[in-house]
């Protein structure tokens, strides 16, 4: 694929337009072109009179082909294909591999596994995507919370009910293989060449559930409704689990929980691992109107019909911590995110279309080891504390509702709520409460200095309409399970600490890639052929 940058139009140009320049630019014959499609398109309004940039992507009928194309101008690049080869190694491996979790890094790492011939067993402790959906529903019209089937667990993992976001700052090349599973299960086109993909909630249920039926295809087993109690082990290495269903022996474990399996991280702990704290934030969502967002980003171009929703990412150093935007999602809504009976936490998602009326994005300040004496047991009881807190604050809403006040007023501690052109859209309704008085005062005063500085890059983000919903506290895991360079766990031989959980990953493609990285060191150390 060809990638064409800066390529300068004015509002009235057409995608057409900036198609036809790209090719003139690399000089492509049309005949060779497979299709084009816009990576990124931003305005530059530095100039007086604002400007269409666009980047072009072209993918050519014969890829081969592109190396001939990519001197022709200083904007012209190529966009590498992935190649990841996986060669199995010779040790045999007594019993088949278990993957614990199926969110991003343990199905990804299943799928690599059952591709190479190992027939994985997954376990997940939720149920399957349909029954998860409606457990989901459930809560969000009555309260009545799944702690096993909510947004955080069950089939996909936390990221199912998001904006399916694949942003990521990794770096991997196996990215662009994550990219082509997605791809090739029914992920729309479009993210080959975006430089800002998204899938939406509602395209990314259908991947996930047709992934795993490749899993099960290839002799893969996946049982849901099942949940890791407890590991089994000799003189350092690992011999067997226990789950809900009873043991199973095992020599390799993938165990990618997530952040948010706080029983499992005790469970390990009691079983002797030593986990460490790893830094996390806490803060709120805050809510402004799309289209006042998009007026602060694009200037007189807000509103042209070829922008993509407007996205913001904001982070501002306060003293030795960082106050910062976190999963903006753009025409998306808050969702309750409990997985704690008695706990009110927040999150954002949006459908494919991006067409809600609000944009959201957490903002959140860092904390770290250094705060809890370095305990992780300090740092998951004080996610907890918080959670809790939210939940009581945000009763007068009803059950699981949420408090909330306007950013004007947490700005100066008086907990109102004034609804504006706002409209709150966490599901379980909102009340207004005083969100410092819930936070400890010095992170409280931090992020006001955080929010005052976002002012500056983004008129209005500070306006009397705009809302702030908490807490926001699963922003990543507060731990981390150590691992040596063979991806196995420093204390136990044979479990692999993988994805978010496990401290190794942040968003959905960044955990998915871990979950291929540990797939191939066990695939390339043992051999099929011999499992039971
Ligand atoms: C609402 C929401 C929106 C988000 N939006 C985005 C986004 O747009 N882009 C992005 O990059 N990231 C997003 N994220 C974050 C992203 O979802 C996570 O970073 C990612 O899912 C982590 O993947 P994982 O596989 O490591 O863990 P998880 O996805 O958390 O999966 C862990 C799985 O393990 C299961 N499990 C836990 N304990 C056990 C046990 N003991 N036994 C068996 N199974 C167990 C859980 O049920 C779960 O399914 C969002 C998260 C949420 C909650």
């Amino acid at each position: 694929m060809l990638l064409v940058r800066n390529i300068r139009l004015p509002l009235s140009a057409s995608e057409q337009d900036a198609y036809e320049q790209a090719l003139r630019i690399a000089r492509v014959p049309r005949r060779k072109v497979a299709a084009c499609g816009v990576s990124k398109l931003s305005v530059d309004a530095r100039h007086g009179k604002p400007s269409l940039v666009y980047t072009v992507a072209i993918s050519l009928n014969e890829e081969g082909e592109a190396l001939r194309y990519a001197g022709a101008s200083p904007c012209v690049a190529i966009k590498e294909q992935p190649v990841f080869v996986v060669k199995n190694g010779a040790a045999p491996l007594p019993h088949r591999p278990v993957v614990c979790g199926l969110g991003p890094a343990g199905l990804f790492s299943a799928l690599l596994l059952a591709r190479q011939g190992f027939r994985p067993l997954v376990l997940e402790r939720g149920p399957e995507l349909s029954r998860r959906v409606q457990a989901v529903q459930h809560f969000s019209a009555t309260g009545q919370l799944d702690e096993n089937a909510n947004i955080q667990f069950g089939e996909g993992g936390a990221g199912t009910f998001s904006d399916g976001k694949l942003t990521t700052r990794i770096g991997d090349e196996l990215c662009g293989f994550v990219t082509d599973v997605l791809l090739q299960h029914g992920a729309p086109a479009e993210i080959a060449w975006k430089q800002k993909p998204h899938v939406g909630t509602d395209l990314l249920r259908g991947v996930i559930a047709s992934i795993r039926r490749e899993i099960q295809a290839l002799g893969g087993e996946v049982w849901f409704d099942t949940k890791l109690t407890g590991l089994k082990m000799q003189n350092g290495v690992l011999t067997g689990i226990q789950t809900t269903k009873g043991e199973i022996a095992c020599e390799a474990l993938v165990l990618a929980v997530g952040h948010s399996a706080r029983d499992t991280f005790q469970m390990l702990m009691q079983a002797g691992l030593q986990l460490s704290c790893k830094p996390f934030s806490v803060g709120f969502r805050a809510e402004h109107l799309q289209s006042e967002i998009e007026r602060s980003l694009y200037h007189e171009a807000a509103g042209h019909p070829a922008l993509p929703r407007g996205e913001y990412q904001l982070s501002q150093h306060v003293g030795k911590r960082c106050v910062y935007t976190f999963c903006m999602c753009p025409g998306g809504q808050v969702v309750a995110s409990a997985s704690e009976t008695g706990h009110v936490v927040t999150n954002g998602m949006s459908y494919h279309a991006r067409d809600g009326k609000n944009a959201n994005a957490a903002v959140v300040v860092s904390v770290d080891g250094a705060d809890f004496g370095q305990d992780p047991r300090k740092a998951i009881e004080f996610q907890r504390m918080l959670e809790y807190r939210a939940f009581e604050a945000g009763k007068a809403a009803g059950l699981y509702g949420a408090p909330a006040e306007n950013v004007r007023s947490f700005l100066d501690g008086t907990g109102q709520l004034k609804i504006g052109a706002v409209q709150p859209t966490y599901d379980r309704g909102v009340c207004a409460a005083d969100l410092g008085a819930l936070l400890p005062d010095e992170l409280a005063d931090t992020l006001r200095s955080g929010l005052r500085a976002y002012e500056r890059k983004i008129a209005g983000y500070t306006g009397p309409d705009a809302i702030l919903t908490g807490l926001e506290i699963r922003t990543s895991s507060p731990v981390r399970l150590p691992r040596g360079e063979d991806l196995q766990s420093i204390q136990l031989r044979g479990l692999y600490p993988c994805g978010e959980g496990a401290g190794y990953a942040g968003g959905i493609m960044s955990a998915a890639v871990d979950g291929l990285r540990v797939a191939k060191m066990i695939c390339e150390q043992y051999n099929p052929q011999q499992q039971q």
